[in-house]
């Protein structure tokens, strides 16, 4: 059935290989991020035996179809208090900034006679989530210490979401000076300081702070794309997932539409440069399936003209291939588009070894 989105897992091994030989040879052991596929249990019974460090999910249901897997998972959304009790019972790690949820954590732990691990968030300037003061992350840190059930294992911040705000030697160093603080101030040993997720690729083996040991990678592993400036990985594959979609029209029509002109779907108003009359196929596929701009035909001289919820044209004038009614259509495709399509019931699912 289509739309179909095919992940390689030869392809994924292949980049994980790469990206993490690199970071360990530069004192780094980056963690998988897995939310862009659910966590699929396909794609991640196959990655478990790669000596991962963690796996790392913002959410919870995500990290449970995985729980039989062998590696330390951890939990990169501050838990919500209505989920404390799963993430005790199992066994998540949890990033944390709220000394309400902490306390929440140490009373289920207590109950369910665990230790709960935890990993300060601290907050480097991007403001999304974090404790942005010095004082503040050492008041919470002892605060903490003093709890019975709860074992802190590290800190970590994250950059590039909410504000945009690179990693950088500067605010990286200022993690691992909070982690060392910690240490000494605690005597608990930071089993994990952990700055950034791709976007703080570029700074491995290039100004990154010795302190740093640990980083958190979706994006790197999954298209070979470090996300700071955008710039491919070398010797890294961009398509592990690509998306196949089925034609259900093909006809030459004019570029430009006839008519008065009101508004497209969505409350759009797409302008349209007059080429003519051009070749276009209709794919069954669109925007309740996928994120289109996030869409990059395969075939180089076939481009994307635009998309409705269940539709999307594609001009295929200049292609080389004589499409049919039922010919399927290729894409590459970027990280929103793989995340939309795994969340879709309507995208077939396909795992090749
Ligand atoms: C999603 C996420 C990451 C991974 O981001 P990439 O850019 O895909 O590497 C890292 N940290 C947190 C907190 C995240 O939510």
């Amino acid at each position: 059935m289509y739309p179909k989105i095919t992940a390689s897992i030869e392809k994924l091994k292949h980049n994980i290989n790469i990206v993490q030989s690199f970071c360990r040879a530069n004192g780094i052991d980056p963690m998988l991020v897995t939310k862009c596929f659910m966590a699929e249990p396909k794609i991640m019974q196959q990655l478990d035996d790669l000596g991962f460090p963690y796996f790392a999910d913002s959410r919870i249901q995500n990290l449970e179809r995985i729980l039989d897997l062998k590696t330390p998972k951890i939990l990169m959304r501050l838990p919500m208090i209505s989920e404390i009790s799963k993430v005790v019972s199992s066994d998540i790690i949890s990033m944390n900034s709220e000394f309400d949820t902490v306390l929440a954590l140490n009373n289920e732990a207590a109950i369910q006679n665990k230790i709960a691990k935890i990993i300060i968030m601290v907050d480097l300037g991007d403001i999304r989530e974090g404790i942005l003061e010095d004082d503040e992350i050492f008041e919470f840190a002892k605060n903490i210490s003093k709890l019975s059930n709860i074992k802190i294992i590290g800190v970590a911040s994250n950059l590039s979401c909410f504000g945009a705000i690179r990693p950088t030697e500067k605010n990286q160093t200022r993690l691992a000076y909070i982690a060392n603080e910690i240490e000494k101030q605690l005597g608990i040993k930071m089993e994990l300081i952990s700055g950034g997720g791709s976007s703080a690729f570029y700074l491995v083996g290039n100004g990154m702070p010795k302190g740093i040991n640990s980083l958190r990678f979706g994006e790197a592993f999954l298209f070979g794309t470090e996300a700071s400036f955008g710039n491919r990985i070398e010797n890294t594959f961009d398509d592990v997932f690509v998306l196949s979609a089925q034609i259900i029209e093909i006809k030459t029509k004019p570029t430009v539409p006839i008519g008065e002109i009101g508004f497209a779907a969505f409350r759009t108003k797409p302008t349209f440069e007059d080429r003519g009359n051009r070749k276009r196929v209709i794919l069954a596929v669109g925007k309740q399936d996928i994120e289109i701009s996030g869409l990059k035909p395969i075939n180089k001289k076939e481009f994307i003209l635009g998309a409705s919820s269940d539709h999307l044209i594609v001009d295929v004038e200049e292609s080389d291939v004589e499409y049919k009614v039922g010919d399927i259509v290729r894409f590459k495709m970027t990280y929103p588009s793989v995340m939309r399509a795994f969340t879709s019931s309507f995208v077939t699912k396909e795992y090749l070894l």
